[in-house]
């Protein structure tokens, strides 16, 4: 199948994180791409680069207020004395009804969840063209494509409407949906990461126009801890249109296609035209943030579930972080995605 990747994407390295108060080095390394990158390619996928769609599309999905944020950042925060190299908040307010502060501090505070997503210089560029590539991704199905697999990196699942966090900027799953409604189509979304997608499900929670689907490791121990209970269905005109599919910590593959089926009945209850898959791979047994166990023959099965659908599908990139195993479990995802 074809897929999208613009070489932008690999300028936002960013260089902390911190796990249980420690500082650590990311996770989210540009290093992903390379590993990515060649798992699509040994699956058949030839590689093409996004056209730029413009910002119409990002403001579909995000405030103004927050991408004039992502862009200029950096460089206000790095007129404040003795300011680290990499933007990250220390001060939230306790709710997104809270005042809005001038300050670089304050703003950071108000639109970074948590320490997993610095930005430095090169974050927006690259968080602009990932999303450049899942809309790019979306054209080609309604160019009639069946399918085409976005490399999103930087991933996008846990940004909301007006706020960052867990290595996320700009919703590129999200807005690819956004632009596939405006064109006409009945999306659904489908997140198979092992995190809950909380910010695809935010944006989208008092809306009955797309359906968003997550299936993840039980949150009640496990990040986003916030989001993703079984009880979170949508309100208003959404209600019903969000269904949560948490997993026990350890949980392998016969639990996971299980959750797959329930998932897969929703998505054609709901009569989507087109599915847009948030296609983490951080669900996988050795991978370093451990949360499930799917094995990598078993992205395979989940791959090969999906097509079975038999939707236009666009499959956009969001974990799954350095194993030796990140490339073979896309191509297997992808080989059985082509197979079914
Ligand atoms: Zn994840």
């Amino acid at each position: 199948m074809k897929a999208l990747f613009d070489e932008r994407q690999r300028k936002h390295d960013p260089k902390h994180f911190m796990a249980n108060g420690v500082v650590l080095p990311s996770p989210e390394q540009p290093a992903r791409i390379d590993a990515l990158h060649e798992g699509a390619t040994k699956a058949g996928c030839s590689f093409l680069q996004p056209a730029d769609q413009g910002r119409a599309p990002l403001s579909a999905v995000h405030t103004t207020e927050y991408l004039v944020f992502l862009e200029t950042i950096h460089t206000r925060w790095s007129r404040i004395e003795g300011a680290s190299e990499e933007v990250i908040p220390n001060v939230h307010p306790d709710s997104r009804r809270a005042g809005y502060p001038r300050s670089a501090v304050g703003q950071a505070g108000f639109h970074q969840a948590d320490t997993a997503c610095p930005i430095a210089s090169g974050t927006w560029e690259s968080a602009y063209w990932a999303a450049q590539s899942a809309l790019a991704g979306a054209e080609l199905l309604l160019e009639g494509e069946r399918a085409a697999y976005a490399l999103c990196r930087p991933p996008g699942h846990h940004a909301f409407s007006d706020l960052a966090g867990g290595f996320c900027f700009l919703n590129n799953a999200a807005i690819a949906a956004e632009h596939l409604l405006s064109q006409g189509l009945r999306p659904a979304i489908l997140d198979v990461d092992v995190h809950h997608g909380n910010g695809t499900q935010g944006i989208f929670y008092e809306r009955g126009d797309v359906l968003t689907v997550s299936i993840h490791a039980d949150p009640i121990r496990f990040y986003p801890f916030f989001w993703g209970y079984a009880e979170e269905r949508g309100e208003g005109a959404g209600r019903g249109c969000n269904l949560n599919l948490p997993l026990p910590r350890g949980a392998g593959d016969p639990e996971f296609m299980k959750q797959l089926e329930k998932a897969k009945e929703h998505i054609r209850a709901f009569g989507a035209q087109v599915l847009v898959v948030a296609l983490g791979l951080d669900a996988y047994e050795n991978d370093p943030l451990k949360g499930l166990a799917v094995t990598t023959p078993g992205f395979g099965a989940i791959g090969a579930a999906i097509a079975k659908l038999d939707v236009p599908t666009l499959l956009v990139q969001e974990g799954g972080y350095l194993s030796p195993e990140l490339g073979d479990n896309l191509t297997s995802f992808l080989t059985g995605f082509e197979s079914a």
